[in-house]
Parts: structure tokens; sequence; C-alpha cells
């Protein structure tokens, strides 16, 4: 593949290589071989970085919402322009099928062009005050330099949800995107200073992780951290941001539940959560992982469910038919032939898949389990691949306790007919967000997030800008009050 390019830091509005001019090697995960190099940041380039983002804080807070919400609207357009090139880059960096790649990258124009539209609205508000010669507002302002963490399962739209909403805000960045994925992030901040967005205002590097968020996050320049990724990293740079009194916004892990009730209407719910749970090969936050199928219509769910799976084209996401693309990386690979090995000797039930395919790239089967035991690996840590966790239920209670079972509470989903059902799951299952009937989250317009350790804050919807902003109270005395009194 010769139109893969090598990625360069973009720091103060030039793209650069690392100061030592040392770089990572970038695979595609489809043939196991290298097709480019990415910049390794060193510590002078990070504080160039920083340098930069103050500056860029400065001046891009003090542009009108109006006019910022414009570069928005510009970068939104560009990136629609140039869906092709992108959707490429990510299909050979991460691997999803390019039908995924262009709705990745239009999804996240989209992101871009409903954080435009929050930008003017970031209100404040206007107090009543007690007496007649006082005014009281609380206005709202950037809260200033962000540090953005992003991985490689969703490399432009973790990246956007990031940028647009800080860009909205007032704030710069400062991007550490994944160095598995980085051409599409760098296209990405490329739409950006296109768009007009003024050099210093984001910032995007690359290098060693853990070497670059202790850096980014302690120092006095960063006010804000947001992270996407596993719960493990997350805790440690939220205490590390805590230590420091630094904002934090967290995404992280899920172990999302599905409880499939006797009156469900099986066959759409099959098609639905085919899709939804091998969408990216599974290696997505909110994928389906642990099915709670009622006794009643359990074996028609697993012999529907896992006839499609095993329908599924897997291959090179280049290719014209591809459905699922192999894993991002050998770690995911391992992993999930680890969980499936563990899960089948404590007695679950192999249905479909199980095994790697070939020798060459990381791909996997589509994998469907049934009867797994509780204490499998599988069944408590996030499969974060195509393996799929199918267990029978009676009571709709023990579906409920089962659900609410783990520390991890992002996504969850429901099938059923009943009004009462959907009711009774609503308000009893702990997770940031549940779609019931049918598959309707990640959308620019709702919030994104979860609860316990599946992280705090919210990425899109009107949540997600407050998290980049801080209020000040603000109260005045009218000088002429003696005079009038
Ligand atoms: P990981 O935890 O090592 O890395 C996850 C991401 O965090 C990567 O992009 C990595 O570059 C970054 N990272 C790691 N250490 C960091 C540090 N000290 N400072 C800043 N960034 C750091 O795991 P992985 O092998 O890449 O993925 C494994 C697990 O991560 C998955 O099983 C899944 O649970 C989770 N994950 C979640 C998401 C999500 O969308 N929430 C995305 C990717 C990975």
């Amino acid at each position: 593949m010769t139109d893969y390019p090598d990625t360069q830091l973009f720091i103060d509005g030039h793209w650069s290589p690392g100061a030592q001019g040392t770089t990572l090697p970038v695979t595609n995960p489809a043939t196991g071989e290298p097709v480019g190099a990415v910049a390794r940041a060193e510590r002078t380039d990070l504080d160039r970085a920083l340098s930069a983002a103050d500056r860029g804080f400065q001046a891009w807070r003090r542009t009108p919402a109006f006019d910022r919400a414009k570069v928005l609207r510009d970068a939104a357009r560009l990136l629609r322009e140039r869906v092709e090139i992108i959707a490429r880059l990510i299909t050979t960096e991460q691997g999803k099928p390019l039908w995924e790649s262009r709705g990745e990258t239009l999804a996240a124009a989209d992101t871009i062009d409903w954080f435009a539209g929050e930008a003017p609205r970031a209100c404040g508000r206007v107090i009543p005050s007690r007496a007649a010669h006082i005014s009281q507002a609380v206005v709202r302002e950037p809260v200033g330099p962000v540090a953005a963490f992003t991985p490689w399962n969703f490399p432009i739209i973790q990246l956007v949800r990031k940028m647009s909403a800080a860009l909205a805000a007032g704030c710069s960045v400062i991007a550490k995107a994944s160095e598995e994925t980085p051409a599409s992030a760098a296209a990405l901040v490329q739409v950006f200073v296109d768009a007009g967005l003024p050099a210093c205002t984001v910032n995007l590097v690359f290098g060693d992780p853990a070497e670059i968020s202790s850096y980014l996050i302690p120092h006095p320049v960063i006010r804000k951290v947001t992270f996407t990724g596993s719960t493990t990293v997350g805790k440690q740079l939220a205490s590390l941001a805590g230590q420091h009194m630094k904002r934090v916004t967290m995404e992280l892990g899920g172990h999302a539940p599905v409880i499939v009730s006797n009156d469900a209407d099986i066959e759409p719910a099959v098609r639905a959560l085919t899709t939804l749970k091998f969408i990216n090969a599974g290696q997505s936050c909110i994928a389906p992982t642990r099915f709670l199928v009622q006794e009643g219509v359990y074996d028609r769910f697993v012999e529907g469910f896992s006839k499609a799976a095993l329908a599924l084209r897997v291959g090179d996401g280049l290719a014209k038919d591809t459905v699922m693309g192999p894993l991002t990386n050998t770690r995911r690979l391992d992993a999930i032939d680890q969980l499936v090995q563990d899960a089948l000797a404590q007695g679950a039930e192999l249905v479909t898949g199980g095994r790697r395919i070939g020798t060459v790239g990381n791909f996997y089967e589509p994998t469907v389990l049934s009867r797994v035991p509780v204490t499998a690996r599988a069944m408590n840590e996030e499969p974060f691949g195509p393996l799929a966790l199918v267990n029978p239920f009676s009571r709709l209670y023990e579906a409920i306790e089962e659900a609410n079972r783990l520390p991890y509470g992002l996504a969850a989903y429901a099938f059923t007919r009943t009004a009462a059902t959907s009711h009774h799951l609503a308000s009893s299952i702990e997770a940031g967000m549940l779609s019931i009937n049918h598959f309707g989250l990640a959308l620019p317009e709702a919030p994104f997030g979860g609860v316990q350790d599946s992280g705090y804050g919210s990425e899109n919807g009107s949540e997600a800008i407050d998290s980049y902003l801080v209020t000040k109270f603000i109260t005045q005395a009218s000088p002429l009050s003696g005079l009038q009194s």
C-alpha cells in the first residue's frame, strides 16, 4: 500500500518529526505488515506543544463563539469532502471494513456540526439580586488547555468528540492519539487546520503513552484531562489528575448486558444484535457482551444469532465484500483466544467460532459461547472482540442482578414488547446508557458516558461542552447606588 503516509507531530502550527527523529512502526492488521511510521515525541516536543497550547488558548478563548462555530462548520464540510481518503487510512491502520470507516468519518463530521451549534449556546445566567443596585451574573468560560488521550478502536470518532467539544468551548488542545492509528488522526487535525483554526490551538503528539501522560497531566498549563481507553489506565490517569486538581472526563471500558425477554421480537433482535456485536470486530466499549436470554426463547435466539454470526464474511477491510475485519492488534487476538479457552475449560459450550483464522493478519472467528459459568474470565473482563456470551435466565430479577453484578456501567440493551418490563428495566439497570428494542446510542446530540468503573463525564450531548467550561459568578454594585438612594 503506497498511499499510506508516515505521520509527524503537529506542534505550533507545523508538522515536524520528533526532536530525536525517532519513529514507531505502524502495522496493517489485515496483513501483519508494516505500512508506515509515526514520529515519537520527546520531552522538548511536549514543551513546545505546551507553550503553543498556552498561546493558542489565549487567542482562541477571545475568538467569538459565533466565529469558532464557523471554523467548526468548515471543518465538518471538509471532513465530508475527504471521506474516501480518510476512510482508507482508517481501514489500513485499524482494520475495520471500508463501509464502517466511511460511517465513522461521516459521523465525526456530524459531531463537529453538533458542537458548532453548541458553541454560541454556552450561555450563563442572571440571578435576581437581593438589592436593586446589585447585579449578579454567572458566566461560563473555557477551562483552559486540554490534554486529550484517545485510543485506536475508533481513531476519528474518539478524537473528534474531545476536540470539537473543547474547541467549541474555546479551549486549546494537545491530543495524544493512538500510535497504532496515527494517520487518520493526523488527517482529522489537518481538516481543522484547513478550516482556519488558528495555529497553536490544536497540537497532536505521539510517543510513549505513559511518558506523555505523566508529563502533560501534572503540567500547570494543562487544565483538563480527557481519556478514552481501558479502566485500568483510566484509573491511573484520573488519580494523577486528581493529585493536581485537574478536571477530568473518563470514557472507559464496559461489559454491556443485553436482556432478551420471552416476549421480545426475536428476529429483529437477532439482526440488530448481530450488527451491534460484531461491528468493528467487537472492539467497541458499548458492544453487547453478556447476552441474557429468557428460557422461553433461549434456543431460538442462540440458533438465530449463531447462524447470523457464522454467515459474517470476515476479511481484509479493504476488500469489497468484507463485513468484519481483523482485530486491530495482536494483543486483542491473544486476549480473545485466552478468554475463549478459559471459558471452555470452565464448561462453557462452543456454539460457533472460537478460533483464529489463518496465520496472516489478526483475524478471529465471530464466536458465540453459551451457558458460560459466571466464574469464567470473559464474564468478568471486558472481551473487546468478536465474542458473545449467551446465558439463559428464568425470572427478570435474575437478569437484572446479573446485569448489575459487575462494576462496569456503560451501555445496556433490552428487547421486550411489554411496556411494564421496559419501565422496570429502565429504572433498575445501572448504566450510563440504555437502548431498548433498537440500537440508539452514540449520537452527537445525546450524552455518551458511563458510571462506576466505566468512568465519569459525558461525551456528546450538551453535557459534553459543560465539562470544558468553568463557571464564574460576578456580582456588582452600581457605582451610582449611593447617589440614587
Ligand atoms: P491499554 O489500556 O494499554 O490502552 C488503551 C489506550 O490507552 C491506548 O490507546 C493506549 O495508547 C492508551 N494508553 C495506555 N496507557 C496509557 C497511559 N499511561 N497514558 C495515556 N494513554 C495510555 O489497552 P489496549 O491493549 O490498547 O486495549 C485494551 C483494553 O482497553 C480493551 O480491552 C478495552 O477494555 C480498553 N479500550 C477501551 C476503549 C474504549 O473505547 N473505551 C478503546 C480502546 C481500548
